[in-house]
């Protein structure tokens, strides 16, 4: 993965691939904050969201340079399985995407209770709704305390390839490896850019706000939007949204809270039993010098019984 210096796109290549995938940095990192959101959003594994890829193809290129979130009403649980009525509204927004140079290149969606893989059901919705050789799928794996991680899914072998011995031992054409991405890759939280906070400051503009939003509530079950339902919201081409520093940092908040917690816990913990060591001690104190009291008024007591008993043995004596 390399990033040249005139161009804010990021290039993904592999031996197996016959294209040059080319992403927005941005976009990806958009992508990553919405899959993250959702993953925080319901315990124990979170919700899988999904959407498409937008940007173009031409020259063996294949640009990603936006995308738009797919609704799922997750009828088959958290789960990214689109149920008949996602399907038709996925085919509905696949037909506006028409526009030059912001055609739907694919689409992406996230497994947050396995791994990094293409399933029957992935390759279903790729046949159906992204039939050109060079359309591509990216799956996204986000994780509790590690980097979320990604891996490219495409048709392999170039449709011209020409005829040799060695393209008996390749797959055939158009196949797709979905036991496994080649070249998986980690996605790294983006640092913020300089301007990204004057811009949000100056500009106010709240488009990047709901789409973020709308990405991860509208993927929860108990929140399906109506069909009719306006366009979803596009990702501006290349990283030009401003980026209010508050945005996608809820899981790392909640983690501080959480530390937070656990450390004036462990603190309370501490000094409770440093506490009770002093208790203790001087318990211990205190039982030792009744301990010893008792001690010498026993002796004391057997003192006194023995004179009594020599006392009254005298007298015994003398009254003989
Ligand atoms: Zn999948």
């Amino acid at each position: 993965m390399e990033r040249s210096e005139d161009s804010p796109l990021v290039s993904w290549s592999a031996p197996q691939c016959w294209f040059t995938i080319e992403y927005s940095p941005r976009v990806l990192d958009d992508i990553r904050l919405a899959v993250v959101d959702a993953f925080f959003s319901v315990p124990r594994g979170g919700v899988e969201i999904g959407g498409i890829l937008l940007g173009d193809f031409q020259k063996k290129r294949l640009r990603i340079t936006g995308y738009a979130p797919v609704e799922c009403e997750h009828a088959f649980g958290p789960s990214f399985t689109l149920s008949d009525h996602d399907q038709e509204r996925l085919a509905e927004l696949l037909g506006r995407r028409s526009l030059p140079g912001r055609q739907a290149v694919g689409w992406y969606h996230s497994h947050t209770r396995s791994e990094i893989f293409f399933s029957d059901a992935d390759l279903e919705i790729h046949r159906r709704f992204f039939p050109e050789p060079w359309q591509t799928a990216l799956v996204l794996r986000p994780h509790t305390f590690q980097p979320t991680r990604a891996g490219f899914f495409f048709r392999e072998a170039a449709p011209s390839l020409p005829p040799s011995p060695l393209s008996l031992l390749l797959p055939p054409p158009g196949s797709i490896r979905g036991e496994a991405s080649y070249g998986e890759f980690a996605l790294q939280p983006l640092p913020l850019r300089p301007g990204d906070m004057g811009e949000a400051v100056a500009d106010a503009a709240p488009a990047p706000e709901p789409r973020r939003k709308a990405a991860v509530s509208d993927a929860v079950p108990q929140n399906p939007l109506s069909p009719g339902s306006g366009p979803a919201p596009e990702s501006p081409a290349s990283a030009e949204s401003p980026r209010p520093e508050t945005q996608g940092k809820g899981p790392r908040r909640r983690r501080k809270v959480l530390l937070a917690i656990g450390a004036c816990l462990a603190a309370v913990f501490l000094a409770y039993g440093a506490l009770d060591i002093v208790w203790l001690q001087a318990d211990l104190k205190a039982q030792t010098e009744r301990a010893k009291r008792a001690e010498k008024s026993l002796a004391d007591a057997r003192n006194e019984l023995k004179i009594e008993r020599e006392k009254s043995a005298a007298r015994a004596d003398t009254g003989k």
